[in-house]
């Protein structure tokens, strides 16, 4: 049986261990989550009738700061999941060098089966369930795969009812109108473009020469389409839930954005979802694919997008990309780490390209906190330096070790937290 996430991720931190020489208690301490909240919370249906889901709340590290790290509304979630999750968002947080620990939340519910009246009152569950164990200095949620600012909005207005205060650094994401941050929305993308810009510059390669692939057109994936196509980037196949379409003359995102939100048609791009497969002409440049063709095609920039455990020792082989840029959280498995590596394959982890989404977090966070709100070049300007620095400190210690992009953002991240936790005398 294939290793869950969780099992995947310890493979991670046990490998960056070994280098940083950790002593038994520490690598004791950082196997585990601090605390995995679980409760089941009633939610009263449209239909009048009444359906309980499985909420979590995983807290896995705090010696740097706050908890912080989305919550998910996703069929899939489990609590192995929130686990891996969590202890991802510790590792990220530290590699970028933010004051805050690591979290995780999800809910086990396909909200596409729910509608917004529905989705309110699970939000609304969700903190009455957990708000004793949340705040702006104890843990902070944020949206994730299928939540949106206008949750972050309902979660806010909840924990502000049942705790009497005003209390906007509690969660990040929120509208503009509550507190969020501008940029916010676009800004895991914007991360990971800047950390893609740094590496192909490091490279000697031009946007106009380089082909990506993205699987995933969520807040993430979409964004990132659209910036990269913005820069001169050829986007020739994007995909969702549903699956994909590739066309090697190039896609324009834009258009795939507005016909999946309009549920319309354009020649070969979308029905209803970016494409829908059983729907789709099969012939001329333009092609129906499934996810899984996506990830094998021969592109120079793969950007995984959706969701965990995509790249595999089974398919890791086949994968003909240059570079990966990981936006999802957790897309290749440590196996097929290995293969990619061997292979030459530049992996851009996770717990660096997707980390510009918690950074302007943590800038919603700042603004809060000092009520006094900054503009979108502001934010873009502090974002960008984060990440780049952040991407010069990885590669240098990829360079020093030999080692794996990923490996380097882990050993810089849990040298932090590991520091952190001496300093508290932990
Ligand atoms: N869910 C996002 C992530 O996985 C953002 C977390 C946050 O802003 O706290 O990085």
């Amino acid at each position: 049986m294939a290793n869950t996430a969780f099992q995947n991720a310890l493979a991670q931190l046990a490998t960056a261990a070994e280098i940083l020489k950790f002593s038994p208690e520490v690598v004791r301490a950082l196997y585990s989550p601090d605390r995995v909240l679980k409760a089941d919370v009633t939610v009263r249906l449209d239909s009048g009738a009444e359906k309980t889901f499985t909420a979590f709340r995983s807290q896995y590290n705090d010696a740097l700061g706050p908890y912080k790290g989305g919550i998910r509304f996703h069929q899939n979630v489990s609590e192995d999941e929130v686990k891996a999750l969590s202890f991802w968002m510790m590792v990220k947080c530290a590699a970028v060098g933010l004051p805050l620990g690591g979290g995780k939340g999800g809910v086990i519910v396909n909200p596409k089966e729910l509608s917004a009246g529905e989705i309110q009152r699970l939000s609304r569950a969700y903190i009455q369930a957990f708000y004793k164990h949340l705040g702006p200095t104890v843990d902070v949620p944020a949206p994730d795969v299928y939540t949106t600012p206008e949750i972050m909005g309902w979660m806010l207005d909840e924990y502000e009812k049942l705790t009497g205060t005003h209390a906007p650094g509690m969660i990040t994401g929120k509208p503009l109108s509550l507190g969020g941050s501008r940029g916010r929305g676009s800004a895991t993308a914007q991360g990971g473009v800047f950390v893609l810009e740094e590496l192909m510059k490091k490279l000697g390669k031009k946007p106009e020469e380089t082909t990506v692939a993205i699987q995933g057109f969520g807040n993430a994936g979409s964004y990132m389409a659209k910036i990269l196509h913005g820069l001169g980037y050829k986007i020739v196949a994007v995909s969702d839930s549903q699956g994909g379409v590739y066309n090697e003359e190039g896609i324009d995102p834009q258009k795939a954005e507005k016909l999946k939100k309009a549920g319309g048609q354009l020649g070969c791009y979308c029905i209803g979802t970016v494409c829908t497969l059983e729907q789709m002409p099969s012939d001329g440049p333009c092609r129906a694919i499934s996810n899984a063709e996506l990830l094998e095609l021969a592109v120079d920039v793969l950007v995984p997008a959706a969701l965990e455990n995509q790249i595999t020792a089974e398919n890791a082989s086949r994968v003909k990309a240059k570079i990966i840029a990981e936006l999802a959280n957790g897309p290749t498995t440590p196996e097929a780490d290995e293969i990619l590596f061997q292979k030459g394959i530049l992996v851009i982890p996770d717990v660096l390209t997707n980390a510009g989404g918690v950074t302007v977090s943590y800038f919603e966070q700042v603004q809060n906190a000092s009520n006094y709100y900054w503009t979108e070049a502001e934010v873009m300007e502090k974002l960008k330096k984060i990440m780049v620095d952040a991407f010069n400190a990885v590669w240098a210690t990829k360079e020093k070790y030999n080692i794996k992009m990923r490996t380097a953002a882990f050993v810089l991240a849990l040298t932090r937290v590991a520091q952190a936790m001496r300093d508290r005398g932990n």
